[in-house]
């Protein structure tokens, strides 16, 4: 790569200061597990996630060559670490790879891309580079709805605690936030984030409201209103089905919130309902395109809708054809390397999303790296034979319809070697297990061309939960 070498050792540096900050924030801070309650430690904690903040931003700032070195160097640096899980030793070495070929991008390149069915089943141990106490990973979990996934990944408690906090304080400033003058305060609510074992994103300034939002009680939704109300100048961060339900009680209580802005993960909202639910708030609100087992990977273009700035400092991603080959804005897989959990890497991985890379050296918003296009979210895929694919969501879609709506509580749909899958029900109506079964049998296999085997299961709810692998899970709304 040409790249005088001043610019060089520059990079380098930031790089080495960026991993070394990974480092020190989880020693210094996490076993204290001190959410603010001591405001020396959390007025240094805010310096070194500024600071962490500010590196990030010079990267952004980087003429496109120097980011690709940039990116190099973090792969490269991933790669030190891919060499120590069994798991991706065996896969390399399945398709005549080493990990030592693959400091180039050239050669990373040729490592077949991965997808959800290919950690079905496999113990995580297999996957990690070392030891996954709970002392530094954080488990992501499946959140259980349509893009609900086989596996379940942990994550780095460096990312969780330094990166990511980092990478929302850098949105959050580019956005016109100033964090340093509100910080000390808890200034962002996650609403409705399941999960609290991953709340970790923002540990010191997050409080966490949690509302079943389906059948809330008279309490619950006082509970709301009040930290609503007491929410002067706060961040929300929360899914787009419960903004708009949080819009729709700001609207109907007169609360009269100056919430500052509203991050939405988990999906992409319909332009009307975005733009109504940014009215009722008061708020702009900013969409992230995220997988479960990366976080956020890339942030809403402010100019063009369904576009995405690639958060190139932490996710590397392509768009890949049928074929493997990518071309720039052609439709295609998007395709994810995580560069900074290390913990348990994460390459070359399609999560079943569908879209176009545009390269941007000079977008209208001022961001400068590449923007990706979401075209569709296709979720999970099921191989059939000759090598056509089935996504799942056809198959749990057949649960909005009847006589499944009423008689099916829940789902789950277990890919199995040799295209075969096992379809476990927990029936509401168990006496119509057999009339149901039989005719979502027929239905899948009609879908599939006759090209999968299908085996009906049932199972008592309380069962449910523990059995896995999952390929995916519908939970009924
Ligand atoms: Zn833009």
């Amino acid at each position: 790569m040409d790249l005088p070498l001043k610019e060089r050792i520059h990079i380098r540096f930031t790089a080495l200061r960026i991993a070394l900050y990974g480092r020190l924030v989880p020693f210094l801070f996490l076993e204290e597990n001190s959410r603010a309650s001591n405001s020396a430690l959390f007025r240094r904690y805010l310096a070194l996630i500024l600071s962490l903040a500010q590196l990030i931003k010079s990267i952004r700032a980087l003429p496109p060559s120097a980011r690709k070195y940039f990116v190099m160097m973090r792969l490269r640096r991933l790669m030190r670490f891919v060499r120590k899980s069994p798991w991706w030793w065996e896969y390399l070495r399945a398709h005549n790879m080493h990990t030592l070929d693959l400091s180039v991008p050239e050669h990373f390149k040729k490592i077949p891309p991965t997808s959800p069915t290919h950690f079905a089943g496999v113990p995580r141990s297999h996957i990690a580079t070392g030891s996954i106490d709970a002392a530094h990973a954080v488990l992501r979990r499946a959140s259980g709805g349509l893009s609900g996934r086989p596996f379940q990944w942990y994550l780095d408690r460096r990312i969780i605690a330094a990166d990511m906090a980092a990478h929302y304080v850098a949105l959050l400033e580019e956005q016109g936030y100033d964090v340093k003058s509100r910080g000390e305060k808890q200034f962002v609510i996650r609403f409705n984030c399941r999960g609290g074992e991953n709340r970790g994103i923002l540990p010191h300034f997050t409080k966490d409201i949690t509302v079943t939002h389906k059948d809330p009680t008279s309490q619950d939704i006082e509970r709301l209103v009040h930290a609503l109300e007491e929410a002067s100048g706060a961040v929300i961060i929360t899914s787009p089905s419960e903004i708009v339900f949080l819009a729709q009680l700001v609207e109907d209580r007169e609360i009269r919130t100056p919430i500052a802005l509203a991050l939405v993960t988990g999906g992409a909202m319909h332009d009307n309902e975005r733009h109504e639910t940014s009215k009722r708030l008061g708020c702009p609100i900013i969409q992230f395109y995220s997988i479960q087992e990366v976080g956020i990977a890339a942030t809403e273009c402010r100019r063009r809708s369904r576009h995405y700035h690639v958060h190139e400092e932490r996710t590397f991603i392509e768009v890949l054809n049928e074929d493997g080959s990518s071309s720039p804005g052609e439709k295609g897989k998007i395709t994810i390397t995580a560069l900074d959990n290390v913990l348990m890497p994460l390459l070359r991985y399609q999560p079943g999303t569908m879209g176009r890379l545009i390269p941007s050296d000079g977008c209208d918003c001022l961001q400068q790296s590449p923007l990706l296009a979401i075209e569709e979210e296709r979720g999970p895929l099921i191989v059939l034979r000759h090598g056509e694919t089935l996504p799942v969501r056809e198959i749990t879609r057949l649960l909005a319809q009847d006589p499944y709506f009423e008689a099916v509580q829940r789902m789950q749909i277990i890919e199995r070697p040799n295209f075969h899958i096992d379809i476990v029900l927990a029936m509401n109506t168990p006496g119509m297990f057999k009339e149901v079964a039989s005719l979502m049998k027929a239905q899948v296999e009609k879908m599939s061309g006759k090209n999968l085997s299908i085996a009906m299961h049932r199972v008592d709810f309380a069962d449910y939960q523990n059995r896995g692998p999952v390929f995916t899970s519908l939970e009924k709304p």
